[in-house]
């Protein structure tokens, strides 16, 4: 159930950055993190910590059997299985965050970004960021050290799939040039940020 909230700017913003496998979200929100004061919506999740993860900084690791205690507990806002993997978000960081006028980050399939934007339809913004072309997500992933042919693979197989969950979306961003999409997530986040509150 979501808490009651102040109307008006003093309220936080649900920053949902979702979209296709290898378009660029972790990157992005690697620099929105460096560049503004956010929170960053850490997941938990049953898949192996990759060689540069952290337990707690990058997602916090858990058993199968710890995150079915999270989901039973009703501590999480969503949760979804992607590639095998349980993923789910945390409800009492986003809800603090909320209350205490934060900007809330997070990075979700396009699956979990709707069952937030469900659960909080006053307090989204919720972008999807997208390759500028498949081949472009292919030498992407190829690109990415951490990734096994076979994630590889299945990435690619489920980019058709996640990419016509975009219209559903408030806004579109490609991420070609980097910086350039940082600064458009950035000024779609102001926007947001101005309307509500104007309201
Ligand atoms: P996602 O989190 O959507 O799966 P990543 O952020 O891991 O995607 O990006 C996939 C790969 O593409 C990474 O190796 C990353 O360094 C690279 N990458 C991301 N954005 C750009 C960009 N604008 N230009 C070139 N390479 C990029
Ligand atoms: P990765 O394992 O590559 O970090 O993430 C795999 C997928 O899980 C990505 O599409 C990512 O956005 C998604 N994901 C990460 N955290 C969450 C979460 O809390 N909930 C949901 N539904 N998906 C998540």
């Amino acid at each position: 159930m979501q808490m009651p909230q102040p109307k008006g700017a003093s309220r936080g913003l649900i920053v949902i950055i979702s979209g296709p496998s290898g378009s660029g979200k972790t990157t992005i929100c690697s620099q929105l993190l460096k560049d503004l004061d956010m929170v960053w919506s850490i997941s938990v999740t049953t898949r192996e910590p990759r060689p540069n993860e952290k337990s707690g900084v990058d997602y916090t690791f858990l058993s199968e059997e710890a995150f079915e205690q999270w989901v039973a507990r009703n501590k999480l806002v969503e949760h979804a299985q992607v590639f095998g993997h349980w993923y789910g978000t945390p409800r009492e960081p986003l809800e603090r965050a909320l209350r205490e006028g934060m900007l809330y980050l997070m990075e979700v399939d396009v699956v979990g970004g709707e069952s937030v934007r469900r659960a909080f339809p006053d307090d989204c913004v919720y972008i999807f960021v997208k390759p500028l072309s498949f081949a472009v997500l292919k030498e992407r992933f190829e690109c990415r050290r951490a990734d096994t042919p076979e994630q590889i693979a299945r990435g690619l197989k489920r980019f058709k799939e996640e990419m016509q969950h975009a219209d559903r979306y408030d806004w579109e961003v490609v991420n070609d040039d980097l910086t350039e999409a940082v600064e458009e997530v950035k000024k779609l986040i102001r926007q947001t940020q101005e309307r509500r509150g104007a309201q």
